[in-house]
């Protein structure tokens, strides 16, 4: 069967909040795009958190989505393939020829049935620019085996209570109700023993937020936080953190261990200058975000730089990649927040634009 080709000035790979950013930013300047998406539905990692609103909004991002999905599908310039990645990619001419292969998938449904669905069969496409909007990968918590994850009942990671915070914590804390729930910080990041000095700027909030949650949906809850410090990138958070405060108990330290204690999982931790023990029924491993796990075949792929910290790009500009007509949108070029991630995928898609506009003038004149 003959190869299918797709012309269109610029292709997006990676369907999350980013990815779409650019999409819609570029057909606003009058460009078409194709969005590729490895998964079986747009969304990326945003697609899975839930609203962290208590008796108000806390600004954590999540329902933007819904927006730029709606905003997607309003738009016919916007095509879309889904189960699909690039497997080849040359530079020709003024623009990419990418190959694209079909992705199998058993993951959940698509939120939105949208224009073009999964990629039918292997094919090619032909394209000014390149954006990378592939993400970034969570760190794995077991590679800090100290911590518990995966051999001692009752410690989960931070992804893992998003999924269950709209359902039974009990299942998380081994069957037991969760009254005592401990937070720690800085799991995978900030970490010289693993070369990750980065902070990864978004697990603060995102721990913070799940506690409120937790507080106000089971009153009398207590929460321990264990931090080094306090990172919220926002001064609106300044209030909120002081009233936590209040509420929660914050304890700069960062615990050496936590083992398996006869009532649920042990910290071990130091303060005052002698080490202490605290019981829980739940201890939640706040972990960050490391590169994406396909950086080094992607870099390769279209011949791109990393930066220092081993993520799509370059540490002197925000979505330059190194190669002529590759851009990099969203956390594929370091850990942002979904706000962040949005920005960065029109500026990406501003530069992209900005590549194309001698190649669409040429195309006008011919
Ligand atoms: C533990 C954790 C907690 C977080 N908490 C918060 C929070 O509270 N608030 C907040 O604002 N942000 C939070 N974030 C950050 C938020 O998830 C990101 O800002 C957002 O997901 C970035 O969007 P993105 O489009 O760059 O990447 P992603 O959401 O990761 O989307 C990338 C997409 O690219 C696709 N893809 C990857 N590789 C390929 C390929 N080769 N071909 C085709 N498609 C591909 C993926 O399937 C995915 O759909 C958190 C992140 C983590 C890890
Ligand atoms: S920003 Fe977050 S907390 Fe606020 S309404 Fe949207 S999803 Fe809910
Ligand atoms: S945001 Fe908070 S938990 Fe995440 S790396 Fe930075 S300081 Fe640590």
């Amino acid at each position: 069967m003959a190869v299918k080709t797709i012309k269109t000035p610029a292709v997006i790979i990676g369907g999350g909040v980013a990815g779409l950013a650019a999409a819609i930013d570029l057909s606003r300047r009058g460009l078409s795009s194709l969005v590729v998406e490895r998964g079986p539905r747009l969304g990326g990692r945003v697609a899975d958190f839930c609203c962290k609103a208590t008796d108000s909004c806390v600004r954590c991002g999540a329902c933007r989505l819904a927006d730029l999905v709606r905003r997607v599908a309003a738009r016919p310039e916007i095509a879309i393939y889904t189960s699909a990645k690039p497997v080849a990619a040359e530079a020709d001419g003024d623009g990419w020829r990418l190959t694209l292969e079909p992705q199998r998938n058993n993951g959940p449904a698509p939120v939105v049935e949208l224009a073009g669905g999964p990629l039918p069969r292997r094919s090619q496409v032909q394209a000014g620019a390149v954006i990378l909007a592939v993400g970034a990968t969570p760190f794995d918590p077991s590679a800090k085996s100290r911590f518990g994850y995966r051999r001692v009942p009752g410690v989960v990671s931070a992804l893992e209570l998003e999924g269950a915070l709209e359902h039974s914590l009990a299942e998380l804390a081994g069957g037991r109700d969760p009254r005592r729930v401990a937070f720690i910080q800085c799991v995978g990041s900030r970490d010289e023993s693993l070369g990750h000095l980065y902070c990864s700027r978004v697990c603060c909030g995102f721990a913070l937020r799940m506690a409120r949650v937790i507080q106000a949906r089971r009153p009398g809850t207590e929460i321990t936080f264990f931090h080094m410090d306090v990172q919220t990138y926002g001064r609106a958070w300044a209030g909120e953190l002081a009233e936590m405060r209040e509420q929660m108990n914050f304890v700069r330290a960062m615990p050496g261990e936590v083992t398996a204690g006869p009532g649920g999982p042990q910290v071990v931790y130091a303060a005052g200058g002698r080490s202490q023990t605290a019981e829980f029924d739940l201890v939640v491993l706040s972990q960050g975000m490391r590169p994406p796990v396909g950086a080094a075949a992607l870099s390769q792929l279209f011949a791109c730089t990393r930066t220092s910290d081993g993520f799509l790009g370059s540490d002197a500009e925000p979505v330059a990649s190194g190669a002529a007509g590759v851009f990099i949108a969203g956390s594929a070029r370091g850990p942002m927040s979904i706000v962040e991630s949005i920005e960065h995928g029109a500026v990406a898609a501003a530069a992209a634009a900005g590549h194309l506009q001698p190649l669409v003038r040429e195309a006008a004149h011919a």
